[in-house]
């Protein structure tokens, strides 16, 4: 089927379109009305169905694929690999669920999982699934004061937490965070529930609060859990956004939808399906690692794959060759994971074969032409971006491979994927802006299937966050975007970051685009920083890439940046101060966060710094700011 008919039905026959669309998942009890849309922008898809999304993921799969691998968890931090068939996985699930059920969660109970990339993690969060909890998963290694904002937002009946998780061959205990974060919350759940992984021998624990997850599991090892049933617009989870520009919000999602959308991408987007190997190097914590780790693989009766550690441990070739082991077909990463490859010698990229390897998605943060090319051209793949949030569950900008793949245009993510009627306007005039000029990226209501269905526990921000921006009710990406005569997308920067020169807007990608072609550069953050002539400038700061000498040659490498950023955006784009730094103050999700950068350059309190990877990278910032270059 061409793409544009597909595309053009799920827009002017939403119903019919997603009607056959949800036949791939199993329905307890088949949808009333595929979509109610009486209270707008909510709205209820599959209203009346009833499902549940571990039956769909586990139980479903049994007869078919019992003895298939659904789930390698591969840890090169502790060199241990574990392996599931979907029957293990079953077992598994069941065993988890019937602990949670001893220890009184129920349907609707939020459950917060607080673990590492391992398969722990999967069985809680399907085992929340299977009786109908509400999983919020934080990522592990958060510190103590976001469990506690979490778990008092969540207000969960129990916390999963794992003892430890690893990093560079370094042990991170969890447990004295979580101690931590109970001591912060307002409201803490009454038990914690420990899986050991044995990483912290110094481990406590607090009588009658903690339980053990082994001895629990010995008492249930053979328990048979009944699926709960739960009706399509139930809330499945709970994720919170990256923090990227604030506070996180708590996006809620359902499960008839995010289990249909879910099972519509395996198939068009990446291209999985029964039988075959998708590999996300995701964490679990992040929408990534909960569509496309778990649900979206498993739903279709793929097999998953795991990984705990660096892409470049033990050493820079591990990805490929898992991907040549396991005989991985879709391969799902990030542009920041890349960009650490990059700093590394390409020869990694071509010492495995890779017959059954198809494509690259990449995803979370812009993709800029040169990381793209390297990592294509090295690997001899296709390499494909798409644009999604946390929010949405799944792409909204992509190429549909497993339909009818259009041409990649190297700096876009693509085309609008299945629901999303999706317009640029122009944030001073409102109006729909013309192919080429810039604005806003909007998705016209209803959502389609998969996206979240409001904040939790507050709808009111949910309207004030994404529909109260414009004058028609249009959920507001927040992202700075233009497309082109073909229908293309292409993703300029958040709107918080957009850099005003002079009256002329320019987006943060565009520039560091621009400056990222320069040979010795790895990544570059651009900023805008507050100019009394011009109204903002742009500042650039920049890391280089490994061998990129010392001295002089850094010096030359900020003069040259400056000049190519003029030669390819003209003269008012040139960047007032160009740093040359050795790394770039991230979130724990691998996203710049320019905002704390600027708020330096501009002597302010940098904000809220909770999901900050490395504290270090924006000391060097502010050390740079303070010398000058
Ligand atoms: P917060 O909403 O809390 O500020 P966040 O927006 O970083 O955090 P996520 O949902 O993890 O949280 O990230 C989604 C954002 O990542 C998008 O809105 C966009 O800015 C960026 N992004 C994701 N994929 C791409 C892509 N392919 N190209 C360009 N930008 C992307
Ligand atoms: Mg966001």
């Amino acid at each position: 089927m061409r793409y544009e008919d597909a595309y053009r039905r799920s827009i002017d026959e939403p119903e019919a379109f997603w009607a056959d669309e949800a036949r791939a998942i199993h329905w307890h009890r088949p949808p009333r009305k595929i979509l109610e849309y009486t209270n707008p922008p909510f709205r209820r898809w599959f209203a009346g169905g009833e499902t549940n999304l571990c039956h769909n993921a586990v139980d479903r799969h049994l007869d078919a694929r019992g003895d298939q691998l659904a789930l390698a968890a591969i840890s090169t931090e502790t060199g241990v690999r574990a392996h599931y068939t979907y029957r293990e996985l079953h077992r598994e699930v069941n065993a988890f669920a019937a602990a949670l059920v001893s220890l009184g969660v129920d349907r609707g109970d939020r459950v917060v999982v607080y673990m590492p990339n391992i398969a722990e993690a999967v069985f809680a969060m399907l085992a929340c699934a299977r009786i109908g909890a509400v999983h919020s998963v934080v990522f592990g290694g958060f510190a103590a004061h976001n469990l506690a904002l979490r778990i008092d937002d969540a207000k969960p009946k129990l916390l999963i937490a794992a003892d430890a998780g690893m990093r560079a061959g370094k042990v991170i205990a969890y447990k004295p965070l979580v101690d931590e974060a109970l001591a912060l919350a307002a409201s803490p759940p009454p038990h914690v529930l420990i899986v050991d992984r044995g990483l912290d021998p110094s481990m406590t624990r607090v009588a009658g609060r903690d339980l053990d997850y082994a001895a629990l599991k010995k008492r249930h090892a053979n328990a048979d859990v009944p699926v709960v049933w739960l009706e399509s617009n139930e809330p499945s989870y709970l994720l919170y956004t990256s923090g990227t520009t604030g506070k996180p919000k708590g996006v809620q999602r359902d499960v008839g939808g995010h289990a249909v959308a879910l099972a519509t991408s395996m198939r068009t987007v990446f291209d999985v399906g029964p039988g075959q190997v998708m590999f996300s190097t995701s964490d679990v914590g992040w929408a990534v690692g909960h569509s496309y780790n778990v649900y979206g693989p498993l739903i279709v009766g793929a097999t998953s794959l795991l990984y705990e550690g660096l892409p470049i441990q033990p050493d820079p070739g591990i990805w490929w060759q898992l991907c040549a082991e396991y005989g991985v077909r879709t391969m799902f990463s990030s542009p920041t994971a890349i960009r650490v490859l990059k700093k590394q010698d390409p020869a990694w990229l071509a010492r495995h074969a890779l017959p059954e390897f198809r494509w690259l998605f990449l995803a979370g943060e812009p993709l800029d032409e040169p990381t793209a090319r390297w990592i294509s051209e090295g690997l001899g793949k296709p390499v494909i971006d798409n644009y999604w949030q946390t929010e949405t569950g799944w792409p909204v900008l992509c190429l549909q491979p497993g339909l009818d793949l259009k041409p990649v245009k190297f700096g876009s993510p693509g085309l609008p994927n299945f629901g999303y009627d999706l317009r640029v306007i122009d944030e001073v005039s409102g109006e729909e802006a013309a192919p080429g000029e810039k604005g806003v990226l909007v998705a016209r209501p209803p959502l389609p299937p998969g996206c979240l269905t409001t904040v939790w526990g507050d709808d009111a921000r949910f309207l004030q966050s994404y529909f109260s921006h414009f004058k028609e009710l249009w959920y507001s990406s927040l992202d700075w975007a233009v497309s082109d005569a073909d229908g293309y997308y292409f993703i300029l920067g958040r709107t918080d970051d957009v850099i005003n020169v002079a009256g002329h807007r320019l987006g943060t990608r565009e520039i560091e685009e621009a400056v990222a072609t320069h040979p010795s550069v790895a990544e570059a953050a651009v900023i805008g920083v507050h100019d009394e002539i011009k109204g903002q400038v742009p500042v650039v700061f920049a890391t280089l890439k490994a061998g990129t000498p010392e001295g002089a040659a850094r010096a030359d490498a900020a003069n040259a940046l400056r000049e190519r950023v003029a030669e390819r955006l003209g003269a008012v784009a040139k960047p007032a101060r160009v740093y040359v730094v050795n790394a770039l103050p991230k979130t724990r999700s691998g996203k710049l966060l320019r905002r704390s950068i600027q708020a330096l350059a501009e002597a302010r309190d940098p904000g809220d710094l909770s999901t900050l990877d490395d504290p270090n990278a924006l000391a060097e910032i502010r050390a740079a700011l303070d010398r000058g270059s």
